[in-house]
């Protein structure tokens, strides 16, 4: 859906993801799922793709931010979910994108970018140097700074710079409400270190008075989804994110 893959050394599939940088001007794929039948999604998708080209060819022109940029700075994760795709690229040799790779990838794409995730397929806080990675895209004035995480490794250093930057959106990927449904999908009893450190979250903004980053709580598997509701409302207001 209107995305494109530039500076890529792996993907789904061929099984070396290090740093993967997507580039989409916006994503209305759940629109279009919920409002067009499913054989009229072919057409829509070509015309949405057109009228998506076309704006980001406007855009440029008026040296308007035109580029969503999603990218990996490592290529392991510290959970074995047992949906993910990552579990069939486990054997490939451990990689960090080095900081000067970072930074040209940064000064190339990031002045034009109004949308940027640091993190894709893996999990970003497995880089023991990500708080530079923030400090380095905070840079660039971003409007829209994010990085999704299942939020195990976060430490002080790491919610201060996200403070700092702002980093606008913390997406958290928890998939359980509870110890033992967590540990039963993610293989690791790492479910009260994950609230706790919610919770710190929201302390550390408190202190900072700060609105950043504000903090979202996703659910990829769908079971969990549509039989926990509740649980998962009241997990949200529970540890207070946003
Ligand atoms: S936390 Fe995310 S990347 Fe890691 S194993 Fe689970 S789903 Fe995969």
């Amino acid at each position: 859906m209107g995305l494109k893959r530039v500076g890529e050394r792996g993907g789904k599939g061929n099984g070396s993801y290090f740093a993967i940088i997507g580039i989409s001007t916006m994503n209305v794929k759940p629109l279009v799922k919920l409002i067009v039948p499913q054989s009229m999604v072919p057409t829509v998708k070509r015309i949405y793709d057109n009228v998506n080209a076309l704006s980001t060819l406007i855009k440029k022109n008026l040296h308007q931010r035109y580029l969503s940029v999603r990218l990996d700075t490592n290529n392991r994760c510290n959970l074995r979910c047992k949906y993910c795709y990552t579990l069939s690229h486990e054997r490939e040799p451990f990689k960090i994108m080095t900081i000067d790779e970072f930074k040209k990838i940064a000064d190339e794409l990031f002045p034009q970018s109004y949308n940027v995730y640091l993190s894709c397929a893996w999990e970003p806080l497995v880089n023991k140097h990500f708080v530079e990675y923030i400090d380095i895209a905070a840079r660039y004035s971003l409007p829209s700074l994010n990085f999704i995480t299942n939020g195990v490794l976060f430490n002080d250093e790491i919610i201060r710079a996200s403070i700092k930057a702002p980093v606008h959106q913390i997406d958290v990927s928890i998939d359980a409400d509870n110890k033992n449904s967590y540990e039963a999908i993610c293989g690791r009893d790492f479910f009260d270190r994950v609230i706790a450190n919610l919770r710190r979250i929201s302390e550390l903004k408190k202190e900072h008075h700060s609105v950043y980053p504000r903090v979202g709580i996703v659910f990829v598997n769908r079971d969990v989804e549509t039989s926990q509701k509740q649980d998962l409302k009241s997990c949200h207001r529970e540890v207070k994110t946003d």
